[in-house]
């Protein structure tokens, strides 16, 4: 008979290993599964200027690596799996890698979410260098610089205005000619003097030498092309992308409840519908999608799953 751990947890983003950290804390066995790298999203990102307490010239990967140095001290378990299937059916669930299977009492599910791409010619080459998928994390890169944010949706238009708080000036690029944004987000951002609109069209290519030097829009009623290139004083330009998220839930689907977009639903405790099942970080369905929401999220369920381990199966 394999072992049974208190929590098992699914991904070992900042969600993942603040759950996994206060979870072993609490002397739980805790077993937590990565399938690439430990870290997420936020080990992409070069400067982390926004997580309290964070040090000077704070990366992800610093941040993460100092994260899984704590989380190991506590005694949390990490192995590399890639996740296959789960069975939630029971008081105690099965979680099954490739090669692996794990049974638990709880398990939180951190999983996170991708924004997803343009998938165009330059854009995977240039991200962190003009190419962002996050105005909290990037923006101030860009003050008094002209950005584009690419999207219509209510993201792309709030962080549309959230950028004007730092570029001179701010052009949203939209598919379509009407944005899909809430109508009171949409008359705000029309309000704004230094946002402009670039309707029906996409972005063909983005280019630059090291650093985004220009884009090539399309427009997709009449398919003609249009480059348009830094202003010769500032030499770049920002480009951020806001065309929705994926969140990492194929596994869950009929398994635990999720809304329309496929994010995990869970009350302020972290609870899926599922007894014993937990979820933090970007997977579940919130507002505010950054480190310190996800960290907040893993000590939460892990506290809630440690609650839930006393009550059911005792001691
Ligand atoms: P979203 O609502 O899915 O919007 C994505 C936007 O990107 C859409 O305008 C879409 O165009 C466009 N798009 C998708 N793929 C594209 C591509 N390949 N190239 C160019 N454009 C593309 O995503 P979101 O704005 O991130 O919002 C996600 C969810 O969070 C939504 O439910 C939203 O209501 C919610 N949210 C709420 C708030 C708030 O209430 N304050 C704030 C942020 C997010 P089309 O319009 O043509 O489909």
């Amino acid at each position: 008979m394999s072992k049974i751990y208190d929590v098992v947890i699914i991904g070992a983003g900042p969600a993942g290993l603040s759950a996994g950290l206060y979870a072993a804390r609490a002397k739980m066995s805790a077993l937590i599964i990565e399938k690439d790298r430990n870290g997420g999203q936020i080990v992409t990102t070069e400067e982390v200027a926004n997580y309290p307490g964070g040090i000077k010239e704070e990366t992800g990967p610093s941040l993460v690596a100092r994260m899984v140095e704590q989380t190991e001290e506590f005694g949390a378990e990490r192995v590399k799996g890639n996740v296959v299937d789960v069975d939630f059916t029971n008081d105690i669930k099965i979680v099954k890698c490739e090669d692996a299977e794990y049974q638990a009492k709880s398990v939180i599910i951190a999983t996170g979410a991708s924004p997803r791409k343009l998938d165009c010619p330059g854009e995977k080459e240039l991200t962190g260098k003009g190419v962002s998928y996050c105005a909290t994390c990037d923006a101030d890169f860009f003050t008094d610089f002209e950005v584009f944010a690419i999207g219509g949706g209510d993201t792309a238009v709030e962080e549309a205005m959230f950028l004007t708080k730092f570029a001179r000036k701010v052009t949203l690029v939209h598919r379509r000619d009407e944005l899909r944004a809430a109508k009171s987000i949409q008359e705000k951002a029309f309000n704004n003097d230094k946002i402009e609109f670039i309707w029906n069209s996409a972005v063909h290519e983005i280019k630059g030498d090291g650093m985004v030097e220009s884009v090539v829009l399309e427009n997709l009623e009449t398919g003609e092309l249009t480059e348009i290139h830094a202003h010769e004083d500032d030499g770049t330009f920002g480009i951020f992308v806001f065309v929705g998220y994926i969140p990492q839930t194929t596994l869950f689907k009929d398994k635990i409840e999720l809304d329309k977009a496929g994010y995990i639903l869970t009350d302020t405790e972290m609870r899926t519908n599922v007894e014993g099942v937990y979820s933090a970080g970007d997977v579940r369905q919130k507002t505010l999608r950054q480190v310190v929401t996800a960290v907040a999220d893993g000590a939460i369920a892990a506290v809630q799953a440690e609650k839930y381990i006393d009550h059911k199966f005792g001691h």
